[in-house]
């Protein structure tokens, strides 16, 4: 294995200026166009990174987890590579992830970025019939994205041929020997052909993937993360917030933040020029004044945009990252990030924004659960902490109305400026109470600034992120493919095992079912991972009783996990979870 001796660009502490874009990297017309009209307009560092050396046909080790882009970062290489091969009966390039979830995501994203192309890409996974999957691979496909057990199967089945092979990525390789399929990776990649390119992703890099690493590629570029600090500095004067939000509700939640905050001058970040476009449509629909600004947009549409920004015509600025950048902006009191930057330096640019010049400011950043891992990187590496917070309610928006009208009220008073009313005033307290009047009156105002908008509350997701997960929910299928020899929780106080996490203290839970009821260790992984998001990886070991189970779990996390488990039933038993005092 070898390293860039090259003073190596991480990819979190990218130095190069990345104006130049994909086409620098190699990347060809076809997928540039597909790019553009996804409105992607700069590569992230990991993408900068990893683009060359794969499409050069190098094998590559990426250190980078869920949310910087790592996806695009093999795909585009590999259909680049695909598209200049000659046509072949069997798949081309092989994606091995460790969950069904995973699966679908990404065989939907090689769908995307191939969409020029026409790429016929599967996607196999446990879980799911299997007969619609032999059909798929035998009418022929270009690109397979399978979880290890499944692939194993097919392979058995010889429906999926490995021979023709060129390109294989191992995507979250940490978390598929996590999950206890060290032995099918092994067993998959001893079977496809020499000759072929293979790059491994992982968010760590623990001595067992180094490991994997060392036996099945070959000369690989190693992209590093350099855990130092960012040296930007984050202005301590802003205070940083992060809601945790699902992807369905964040259009939601971000109207609900700026009902709450009124920001006087907000800057909303969003990663691409569609997000863009579609959010400022979504926010002027309901009422409010924004505008976008993107790589899009030409000097003259820049410009107004601008005026009307610094003007206060508009008080919402939704923004892509490069089109951010030549800002001259001197103040906003709020900065949001509808989603997680993709690298430290990329957050730390976009809340550089407020909180200048000594006036304080807000960061407030939407972070789906996916994101979590994400975000904590961010936080370390920027030594700074945002504060996750819950989203207010319908009640406490409501409030926050009713006191606003209250104030306003206050102050007419105080000018002495209602003298027209008093006529209406003085004939509806001759019947009514003019406590009730007023509150009549209130009630009226109210209506009046909501209109016939109707509020929907948005579905708290507690805060379950460990520090070294990067993923909340494993699909109970995949568990299940869990192989029987594997012992992936075998360090009873070391959850996180290879992550080389810190010991935590863990804790017993007894459920009262057990071998009897069919109930296996996958069902138990299952159910906690499902209902209360813990990865896999922070599970301990799990005995299984005739009537009973006991599962350890980090202790600072039982309560929760009891609580989430509370309604569940586990191979359709209804099972009672207590702690278990041995
Ligand atoms: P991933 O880390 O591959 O899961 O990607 C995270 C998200 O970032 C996905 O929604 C991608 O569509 C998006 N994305 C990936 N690369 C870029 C880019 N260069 N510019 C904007 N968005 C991107």
């Amino acid at each position: 294995m070898k390293t860039h001796d090259t003073p190596h660009p991480s990819t979190t502490l990218i130095k190069k200026s990345v104006s130049s874009g994909f086409a620098s990297l190699g990347l060809e017309t076809q997928l540039l166009t597909t790019l553009g009209k996804l409105g992607y307009e700069e590569p992230t560092p990991i993408q900068q990174e990893a683009i060359p050396p794969l499409l050069a046909g190098r094998d590559l080790i990426g250190r980078a987890a869920t949310g910087t882009g790592k996806t695009a970062a093999f795909t585009l290489p590999l259909l680049q590579r695909l598209a200049h091969s000659t046509r072949q009966q069997n798949p081309f390039a092989l994606i091995l992830v460790p969950t069904r979830e995973l699966a679908i995501q990404v065989s939907e994203a090689v769908h995307r970025y191939g969409k020029e192309q026409g790429i016929a890409v599967l996607a196999v996974y446990g879980g799911a019939a299997i007969r619609p999957q032999l059909i798929a691979l035998k009418r022929g496909v270009e690109v397979v994205v399978a979880t290890p057990g499944r692939a194993l199967d097919h392979i058995r089945r010889k429906s999926l041929q490995l021979k023709d092979l060129q390109i294989v990525i191992l995507d979250e390789a940490d978390e598929m020997l996590n999950m206890g399929f060290a032995e099918d990776l092994d067993a998959i990649l001893q079977q496809t052909p020499k000759t072929r390119q293979t790059a491994l992703f992982s968010a760590t890099m623990p001595p067992r993937i180094a490991s994997i690493a060392k036996r099945h590629l070959r000369d690989a570029v190693d992209i590093h993360i350099v855990k130092e600090p960012v040296k930007a500095g984050v202005a301590p004067q802003v205070h940083q917030t992060g809601y945790l939000v699902s992807r369905a509700n964040k259009v939601g939640a971000l109207v609900r933040i700026l009902d709450m905050g009124t920001p006087t001058s907000a800057l909303v970040f969003c990663r691409t020029r569609i997000e863009v476009d579609e959010l400022i449509s979504t926010l002027n629909g309901r009422g409010y004044r924004s505008e976008g600004i993107h790589g899009g947009l030409n000097q003259a549409q820049r410009d107004r945009v601008m005026a009307s920004f610094r003007s206060g015509k508009t008080n919402l600025l939704v923004a892509t990252d490069v089109a951010a950048r030549g800002l001259d902006i001197s103040h906003v009191s709020h900065v949001l990030n509808y989603d997680v930057p993709s690298s430290p330096e990329a957050y730390v640019h976009r809340i550089g924004r407020t909180g200048r010049a000594g006036r304080s400011g807000h960061a407030i950043t939407l972070v789906e659960p996916r994101e979590q891992w994400l975000l904590k990187n961010i936080e370390r590496l920027t030594k700074s902490k945002i504060e996750m917070a819950t989203l207010p309610t319908v009640a406490d928006l409501q409030a926050k109305r009713l006191e606003g009208i209250g104030t306003a009220i206050q102050e007419i008073l105080t000018a002495n400026k209602f003298e027209r009313f008093r006529k209406v005033v003085n004939t509806l307290t001759e019947n009514f109470d003019p406590a009730d009047v007023a509150a009549a009156a209130m009630q009226l105002a109210y209506g009046s600034k909501t209109g016939d908008r109707k509020e929907e509350e948005i579905p708290v997701i507690r805060d379950r992120a460990p520090e070294s997960s990067q993923r909340t929910r494993v699909s109970r299928q995949e568990l299940h493919e869990r192989p029987r020899s594997a012992k992936p929780r075998a360090k009873a106080s070391k959850p996180g095992g290879d992550r080389g996490g810190p010991s935590v203290p863990m804790t017993t839970l007894n459920f009262s079912a057990g071998r009897e009821a069919g109930i296996g260790p996958g069902d138990l992984v299952g159910a906690i991972a499902n209902e209360a998001g813990l990865p896999s990886s922070m599970i301990g070991p799990i005995k299984i009783g005739d009537q009973f189970s006991l599962v350890k779990v980090p202790t600072e996390l039982a309560r929760d996990i009891m609580k989430a488990l509370g309604r569940t039933r586990i191979k359709g038993k209804k099972v009672s979870i207590r702690l278990d005092r041995e």
